[in-house]
């Protein structure tokens, strides 16, 4: 039986993984568009509220 110990033992890695991910990402700001963690250098803030560039960039429109 020690095929489900080491799955077990595994699954309980992943988890402590995931978690320590979380923590991780925790400490980014989260974009008010997408609700994404930003992992960028720098982020804009319009009236309290994060945007990540890659929402910013599909809310900008071309004037002709
Ligand atoms: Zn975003």
């Amino acid at each position: 039986m020690s095929g489900i110990y080491r799955s077990s033992c595994l699954a309980h890695d992943i988890e402590r993984f995931l978690a320590e991910e979380d923590h991780a990402l925790a400490q980014y700001p989260v974009c008010c568009r997408c609700g994404n963690h930003v992992q960028q250098d720098s982020i804009v803030r319009i009236d309290g509220n994060y945007y990540c560039d890659e929402c910013l960039n599909a809310l900008r429109e071309s004037i002709e």
